[in-house]
């Protein structure tokens, strides 16, 4: 029987409101953003319902895969300027998020 153990990390996030209140997410308290080529960049709260946006961010839109979230926009705040996004996988005790890409690169980024 082998044991693997892991840190976990914190997810957070901070209110960034430059031109309208936005959400940075936070990995043990630095900007998710940095690790994934979005530096600064956040989430609009326009996009923001009830957890991290699906794409297109839009309620009234289906997602066409709900396990795929942004988690940053295009500092000009606006979804088809470019952001970034991940698989999103919740099972209530931990949140695991990985293959990051942005819409600009389409490149996997790691987890
Ligand atoms: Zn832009």
């Amino acid at each position: 029987m082998r044991l693997i153990l892991q840190a976990m990390n914190k997810l957070t996030f901070r209110r960034t409101d430059e031109d309208e209140l936005t959400f940075e997410l936070l990995v043990d308290g630095l900007p998710l953003g940095e690790r994934v080529g979005a530096p600064g960049n956040g989430i609009p709260h326009r996009y923001v319902f009830d957890s991290l946006p699906s794409i297109p961010p839009y309620p009234d839109q289906a997602p066409a895969d709900p396990t795929l979230r942004l988690v940053a926009v295009c500092k000009c705040g606006e979804f088809g300027c470019g952001y970034t996004a991940c698989r999103v996988h919740d099972d209530r005790l931990e949140v695991h998020m990985r293959d990051f890409w942005t819409s600009r690169q389409q490149a996997n980024t790691g987890s």
